[in-house]
């Protein structure tokens, strides 16, 4: 047999099978067995995966661990299995340079189980895929290193930390090593959110991972609202502050077991602004974020625009107003409790803070100073990050008047 799994071999001189080192000669001892003797140092979980016809091919990294590859000799998916490899590199340096660097000397990607499946130091994913599928399940398992293995959450009291966090990150992975060039790469799991709020069978996060009614309602709290809540605290706190905000928690929590308060208290840390209403009301309710424009209409000095707050969960919000002459401004209107204002996120255009938005007051107006005939679009939040679950009110357009 060869084996693949967690930790460094220890004996590779007698085992060979690709282990040893270029031009060494394998000396196996005498007698009928061989004993493979791993060694896996700071893991909390281990796996190994035997089978007489693996290949096992070892990429080593220059500014990283050895990448070990196991997989069978059908002719079918050999190419992909090749092709695998300089991807598993490029996603262990994108998550090394945006969370934390990989702490552990090697990763093995092995064939077997039943879909993907994470464990240290490795994982096992079933090989017969498309090429943009073996890579996303490998880029998901391995992502699961950072969150999981290094952050070891319990995945069962905070399933969104470990799933959730693990989809935001190796979404963002995907759309840069495979050039996917999405405006939003998190689509896909705000998608899941919506469709879990409307499907009502929504459970709050806080929700013990065995304890939900249906098992979607799990996979959509823990991975795609999971991965809302860190790409929608990028809208809140700033991106950069996000990215900050990770590594700090990477660089704070590493090899230890960090609670929903953690990710939160280093937020704050990071953007100087108070979240608990952030944690509470998206990871402890059901209530959703829901904002409207009721009215843009002409006031004695320009133009005068009414919002709604329709929903229960509160958030600061960016405005955009697009002219007819082609010309932009945005609007920011802090939430009164984060106590605090994000950097300007669309820095090439004018932005004006308005006065903070006290979460109770269901209504809020501002001015424009030019006239009604003047204004062409008026937008709430055109990154679609924060995840109102109703944006046919956050668009008024002159022309549909
Ligand atoms: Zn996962």
């Amino acid at each position: 047999y060869t084996v693949g799994g967690t930790g460094y071999l220890q004996n590779p001189q007698e085992i060979g099978h690709g282990y040893e080192a270029p031009g060494t000669k394998v000396k196996r001892p005498k007698g009928k067995t061989l004993t493979w003797h791993f060694k896996a140092p700071m893991v909390h979980d281990f796996m190994w995966a035997a089978d007489p016809d693996y290949i096992h091919d070892t990429l080593i990294m220059e500014d990283g661990p050895a990448l070990h590859f196991f997989y069978k000799n059908k002719p079918e998916i050999l190419e992909n299995w090749k092709n695998l490899q300089p991807k598993t590199a490029e996603a262990m340096r994108f998550f090394s340079e945006n969370v934390g660097p990989y702490p552990y000397e090697q990763y093995s990607v092995v064939q077997g189980g039943d879909g993907g499946m994470e464990y240290a130091m490795s994982t096992l994913i079933t090989g017969e895929r498309s090429f943009g599928s073996l890579v996303g399940v490998m880029v998901h398992e391995l992502a699961h290193s950072w969150f999981q293995h290094i952050l070891a959450t319990n995945e069962a009291k905070h399933e969104w930390m470990d799933e959730g966090f693990t989809s935001f990150i190796s979404d963002l992975c995907m759309n840069t090593i495979m050039n996917e060039n999405k405006a939003n790469p998190f689509e896909g799991s705000y998608n899941g959110y919506y469709s879990l709020v409307l499907s009502g069978k929504e459970q709050p996060q806080s929700t013990h991972a065995d304890r939900y009614e249906v098992n979607a309602a799990y996979g959509r709290a823990a991975y795609s609202k999971g991965a809302v809540f860190l790409s929608q605290l990028g809208y809140v706190i700033g991106q950069d502050k996000l990215m900050a905000t990770l590594k700090k928690y990477y660089a704070d929590f590493k090899f230890k077991h960090p609670t929903p308060n953690d990710i939160k208290r280093t937020a704050e840390k990071v953007s100087g602004m108070e979240l608990d209403w952030y944690l509470t009301d998206w990871t402890q309710t059901t209530n959703t974020i829901d904002y409207g424009i009721r009215t843009v209409s002409e006031s004695k000095s320009g133009t005068h625009i009414l919002l709604e707050r329709i929903g229960l969960m509160p958030m600061p919000l960016d405005i955009l107003v697009v002219y007819n002459d082609g010309s932009q401004e945005t609007f920011y209107i802090p939430l009164q409790m984060m106590r605090g204002e994000k950097e300007n996120p669309y820095g090439q255009v004018k932005r004006t803070v308005l006065p903070d938005w006290t979460w109770a007051n269901p209504e809020y107006s501002f001015e424009l100073s030019k006239s009604l005939s003047e204004v062409k679009a008026v937008v709430i939040d055109p990154s679609q990050l924060m995840a109102d679950i109703d944006i046919n009110n956050n668009i008024w357009l002159a022309d549909s008047q």
